[in-house]
């Protein structure tokens, strides 16, 4: 990994919105699913996945048998995931209000679930039951009566979908699942077919078929975000253990070849010593090839002045994930405007959020978290404005209305409060 002073530090933003080919291909699929339904989706599901499908449904006693295929201690691990999921997004609901004022006029907000949630799970290569709950169950929690998961089938020829992301659905409890995948499956949920009734949301990660299709939906339907590589930045002092640091990176970089790994800190031995750890816990991990490549690309270990300019960098790279490794991270934790996710101090590496504390970890990537934030309950809810004038409050305040109504060239919309305060007897223009 390079070191390299804070003036000469740059990050590239990475925002893929994929090849003039990839979005004629996306463009095509939907427009398919749109005009045959069911049958576009065998058809592309054989093209694209080598599967002939019979039932798109995955049927209960398929799921009831994945957890025959997977093991006691991941069970045990996953239900124990799914707890802390659920206790720590309970904390996110809202209540909806009422507020009734002195005129007898009442204003309130109402909060509904979402009716109907898909949730978009990756296939083969990146199977993930983690992202399973953390997707589904803030939609739980926000109280969506209907989630359905859509995945590819597994592997070319086959029409098994991995047990370990069955289970997870059925923990979070999601029983409406679909075996097909990619960007006909996401203009399916959009648009609805024969079988999978359109949703009015879509969640989840992706390829670039997949994250193309939701934006192109977008609109027809809500989409959560279109995620880039995920990150992280780790500040850091002398304070620090350079063994844990460089641990932390290579958690990070193995993800993808374009995922940064970065440390900031001001302590230049620190830095040369992280420096010699990356190199030395390199060899021996088994994702060794994506983890060098990444951390040779896009990985960096930012020199600075103090901890205070370290601050600053953090702040204006704001990272998916930063952790806080310096000797008093609660009085660093106000500093931190932009981040999408805050780990405190020697014992939270990046890990415990990404499986098991109960903080979600779809979060904000790319430097969006200067203005987003991790999926929450919120994201599954809508809400309604109440709005119960009296006549009290409606003949105190219609002259005011009508003023601004007209000021905007609305006449129609002056006449719908003048025909109540004339009959009222209030009038007096
Ligand atoms: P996927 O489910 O995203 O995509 C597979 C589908 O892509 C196939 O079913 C097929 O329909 C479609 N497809 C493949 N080639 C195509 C082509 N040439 N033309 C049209 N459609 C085509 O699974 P994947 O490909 O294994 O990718 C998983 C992705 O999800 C990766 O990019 C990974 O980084 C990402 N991911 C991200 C997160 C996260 O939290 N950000 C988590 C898990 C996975």
């Amino acid at each position: 990994m390079k070191i390299v002073p804070a003036e000469e530090f740059e990050l590239t933003r990475e925002v893929d919105y994929g090849t003039a080919e990839q979005n004629d291909v996306v463009k095509s699929i939907i427009a398919a699913v749109r005009s045959e339904g069911d049958a576009a989706l065998r058809r592309l599901s054989k093209e694209f996945d080598g599967v002939d499908l019979h039932e798109l449904r995955v049927d209960e006693a398929e799921i009831e048998a994945a957890y025959d295929r997977v093991d006691a201690e991941f069970l045990k691990a996953l239900r124990q995931a799914a707890a802390n999921i659920r206790a720590f997004h309970e904390k996110q609901k809202r209540v909806s209000w009422m507020d009734l004022q002195d005129n007898g006029s009442l204003l309130g907000q109402i909060i509904r679930p979402l009716q109907r949630v898909g949730l978009y799970v990756p296939g083969g290569k990146a199977a993930y039951p983690s992202s399973v709950l953390m997707n589904a169950i803030p939609a739980v929690v926000a109280g969506v009566p209907e989630i359905v998961m859509v995945t590819p089938p597994a592997t070319a020829g086959e029409e098994g979908i991995n047990p370990h992301i069955l289970v997870a659905a059925a923990e979070a409890g999601v029983r409406e699942i679909y075996r097909v995948g990619g960007a006909q499956a996401v203009a399916a949920l959009a648009y609805g077919t024969d079988t999978i009734r359109a949703v009015d949301k879509i969640v989840g990660p992706g390829n670039i078929y997949v994250a193309l299709a939701k934006r192109a939906v977008f609109g027809v339907v809500d989409i959560d975000m279109i995620a880039g590589p995920t990150d992280i930045v780790v500040l850091a002092d002398e304070s620090a253990d350079p063994e844990y640091i460089a641990a932390d990176l290579l958690a990070q970089a193995e993800h993808d070849e374009l995922s940064p790994a970065i440390l900031v800190t001001p302590s230049r031995e620190l830095a040369e010593r992280v420096r010699g750890e990356v190199e030395r816990q390199l060899q021996a991990l088994p994702r060794k090839a994506i983890a060098e490549m990444s951390t040779a690309n896009k990985g960096a270990i930012v020199l600075v002045g103090d901890l205070d300019e370290g601050i600053r960098v953090v702040n204006a790279i704001a990272p998916e994930h930063a952790e806080l490794l310096v000797d008093d991270p609660f009085a660093v934790l106000p500093r931190i405007e932009n981040a999408g996710a805050i780990f405190l101090g020697a014992y939270s590496p990046e890990p415990v959020g990404d499986y098991f504390a109960g903080p979600n970890h779809v979060l904000p990537t790319n430097g969006t978290a200067r203005f987003s934030s991790p999926l929450n309950v919120d994201d599954f809810i809508k809400k309604s404005s109440v709005i119960s004038y009296s006549k009290e409050a409606l003949l105190a305040n219609g002259e005011q209305i009508m003023t601004l109504a007209r000021n905007e060239g609305l006449e129609g919309h002056a006449r719908a409060i003048q025909v109540r305060l004339q009959k009222e007897g209030n009038f007096h223009g």
